[in-house]
């Protein structure tokens, strides 16, 4: 009989290491929570048939271990993605605005030309500022850490004498937009792994957006390769308790896990049991006799952010194009109109905002955030001045990311816990990836890896 595994959590990594582990041979079962996969990265149809995304989510060229997996359930990942060729910035308090051609491969010159224009938004000497900044991406990884993750951005900046203007016109959105987090909770080595990773995937470090919704063009494919190969994927099921049988006969050691308890009542056995719950939910789950030693402590001390999506439906069209567009000075400080490709709608676009820093604004009506919403949009977007807002989601995520705080991402856990049959999957766990996509499908693999090293044999 195979070895059986029980994995708790149908998001990108628990689904990354189910994935690996039927590959192996494996007996895998798959809960979830929610009635749909994907966890932070789904996208799901509301009550009137509209797709919603818990938020806007972008993909990176640098991707490189979900372009792997997405290949290898026979999804090309350039069916599920479009690379972009701008990124445009736009500012609330004016003047002006810049569009910036990102894809060096295809357009070279018009990449050059971009760089070296756009001077109304960012002047010549403002983008000279930014080089010496670049310099620190290519340093290996581990040196990054050493150096930097003892400082925020904000401390980084300031001692490298950089620009306020930079700052609050594309690095505090970028903070903002892609961790919900400001620049002063930011660790500057989180930052800087950014442009590592970018500078480290060269040529195909691109931006890209969905041709989709996520749920067709991932989630229920990576659902059907599992599926094919004998894994039972359980969704609307909670995990509710987990078992623990203390060492026995005096031996050393954590004691094993004896099962998973589900909501209802229901028990499930396996030889290994994988929570791959964001480390927010794991917490209170982890048994009493465990919660003393070091390591499930420390899972305690990893600080949290919270997350606001805004989707905006308006009754005409309003942008014209499906660009990433970070805006300063605003706490809508990202958005896209996702109406020609991830989601097409028959009438007018389709916005999709993240509303940054959450930590105070979460506690705002959702009417009072569309309003704080549209006003920001309407500032630098003169066509959405006349439109109407025909409906509006707004997802309140009271803990939605591990927040790069200095030290954070280095106090993220190993896969293999202390315990010898539990393991840990997440975007939380440790890998060299940002809390992100990528990191969720490296925290998946490197889970697996770790069962496989530790049980080498499927049977
Ligand atoms: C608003 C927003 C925008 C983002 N934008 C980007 C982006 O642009 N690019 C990018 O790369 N990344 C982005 N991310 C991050 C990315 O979505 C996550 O890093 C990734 O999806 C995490 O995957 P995971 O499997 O580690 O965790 P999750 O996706 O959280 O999966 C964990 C699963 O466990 C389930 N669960 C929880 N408790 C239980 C329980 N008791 N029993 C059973 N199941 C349970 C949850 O429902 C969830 O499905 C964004 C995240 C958010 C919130």
């Amino acid at each position: 009989m195979s070895r059986r595994a029980v994995i708790a959590g149908g998001g990108l990594a628990g689904l990354t290491c189910a994935k690996l582990l039927v590959d192996a041979g494996w007996a895998v079962t798959v809960v979830e929570g929610l009635p749909y996969l994907g966890g932070r990265a789904s996208t799901f149809r509301d009550a009137d048939g509209d797709w919603v995304e818990q938020g806007l989510h972008l993909f990176i060229g640098a991707y490189t271990e979900f372009k792997s997996l997405l290949n290898s359930i026979g999804v090309p990942y350039d069916t599920v993605v479009f690379w972009m060729e701008q990124l445009q910035l736009q500012d609330t308090e004016g003047p002006a605005e810049a569009i910036f051609n990102i894809n060096p491969i295809r357009s070279p010159l018009k990449t050059l030309t971009s760089v070296l224009g756009n001077n109304d938004y960012l002047g010549p000497l403002d983008k000279l500022s930014l080089l010496p900044f670049a310099a620190p991406g290519l340093l290996p990884y581990d040196a990054l850490r050493e150096q930097f993750d003892n400082q925020t951005v904000v401390d980084w900046w300031r001692k490298a004498n950089g620009d306020a203007r930079v700052m609050e016109r594309f690095v505090r959105p970028f903070c903002r937009g892609i961790q919900f987090s400001e620049p002063e909770q930011f660790s500057a080595f989180n930052f800087l792994t950014w442009i590592h990773h970018l500078v480290t995937h060269l040529p195909s470090a691109l931006l890209a957006g969905y041709r989709g919704p996520r749920d067709t063009l991932i989630f229920q494919p990576l659902a059907r390769y599992l599926k094919e190969r004998g894994a039972v994927i359980r969704t609307g099921v909670k995990l509710e308790e987990i078992l623990h049988e203390p060492a026995t006969g005096g031996a050393a050691g954590l004691g094993k896990l004896k099962g998973f308890g589900l909501q209802g009542g229901e028990r499930l056995d396996a030889d290994v049991y994988v929570a791959a719950l964001p480390v927010w939910n794991l917490v209170p789950l982890v048994p009493e006799p465990l919660r003393a030693d070091p390591f499930f402590a420390s899972l305690a001390d990893l600080p949290v952010a919270p997350a606001i999506s805004v989707q905006l439906w308006f009754d005409q069209e309003v942008v014209t194009h499906e660009r990433f567009v970070l805006v300063g000075h605003s706490e809508a400080c990202v958005y896209q109109d996702q109406s020609r490709n991830a989601y097409p709608t028959s009438q007018g676009s389709r916005v999709s905002f993240i509303v940054s820093p959450a930590d105070v604004l979460q506690f705002e009506s959702d009417e009072a955030l569309v309003a704080r919403v549209l006003e920001s949009f309407r500032k630098v977007v003169p066509a959405a001045r006349d439109a109407q807002v025909r409906k509006s989601v707004v997802l309140k995520h009271p803990k939605h990311l591990v927040r790069p705080l200095p030290g954070a991402m280095s106090r993220r856990p190993a896969q293999a816990t202390p315990v010898p049959n539990f393991f840990l999957a997440g975007d939380w766990t440790q890998q060299p990836f940002f809390g992100s996509q990528e990191g969720a499908v490296r925290g998946g693999k490197a889970c697996a890896e770790a069962i496989l090293g530790r049980y080498p044999s499927a049977m």
